[in-house]
């Protein structure tokens, strides 16, 4: 009897060993990695950095413009000589001329695919922006957005997620095997699975509301994404809950984070 509870708990130690080794959340820069030098938010730079400090994701926001084509950037308007303008209602032709922080001027997403390709071995994560978009041209918006993964080859080193629940579900439609999250946070896992999506992405306070959803959403084969998690002690609290990414503005910060809690 003694013997057999020893090797129960030895192996239960051993599965509980490979979990918590398992269950570390994987790193993704938000914005890309921007809080460096020679980088800015939705950069190129801020990609070519997150792959080169091997964070597992960088993350970037795109906007179908008035002309059709995509471009990168975070803000839904920009201001030039005083007026205002919405991305989504100009063309790229002027946006691709807005300067960046770091003197590069606003990326397309074509330039952000190409510079995707020349990483090592980073994922891209897409958030594709609907301000004032009808479904019509949300449909659009992940119509193009999975063309141009395709026609680079990409399509297992991206992931997809939108606040818009339409435009999950549209890109989850087209494209069946995309990982595709949600963000707003008013979904349970078991809502999200029903939807057919594959992970929630959701405010840390949402998943501090609702400390259950993570482990439902594993159980569900869901992921789990928690944003945007910076201040050391929210960065441990989310290593503890072993979320499955954790998207941050300091992606070194998580990683020496993680790498302390691997030799605690
Ligand atoms: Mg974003």
């Amino acid at each position: 009897m003694k013997i057999q509870s020893l090797l129960i708990f030895g192996l239960w130690g051993l599965l509980g060993f490979h979990t918590s080794l398992d269950a570390q959340p994987q790193v993704i820069a938000h914005r890309g990695y921007w809080q460096c030098d020679g980088s800015a938010q939705n950069s190129l730079a801020s990609l070519k950095a997150a792959d080169r400090i091997g964070a597992f994701g960088s993350e970037c926001d795109i906007y179908l413009c008035a002309d059709g084509e995509l471009m990168v950037f975070h803000d839904p308007d920009i201001t030039i000589d005083r007026q205002k303008i919405s991305l989504e209602n100009s063309s790229s032709a002027i946006l691709k001329n807005y300067p960046l922080k770091n003197g590069e001027t606003m990326p397309s997403f074509d330039q952000y695919l190409a510079t995707l390709k020349q990483c090592r071995t980073t994922r891209l994560i897409i958030e594709l922006k609907s301000i004032a978009l009808t479904e019509a041209r949300q449909t659009e918006l992940a119509r193009k957005t999975l063309d141009k993964v395709r026609q680079a080859g990409l399509e297992d080193r991206v992931e997809y997620i939108a606040f818009s629940l339409y435009l999950c579900q549209e890109l989850h439609r087209l494209d069946p095997q995309a990982q595709v999250a949600y963000l707003n946070g008013d979904l349970s896992p078991r809502q999200i699975k029903k939807r057919g999506l594959t992970g929630l992405d959701y405010h840390m306070d949402v998943f501090r509301s609702h400390p259950r959803w993570i482990r439902q959403a594993r159980k569900l084969g869901l992921r789990t994404n928690v944003w945007t998690v910076n201040e050391t002690d929210d960065l441990r609290y989310f290593i503890d809950q072993q979320v499955d990414y954790i998207s941050t503005d300091q992606p070194e910060r998580l990683q020496r984070l993680l790498k302390e809690r691997l030799s605690q």
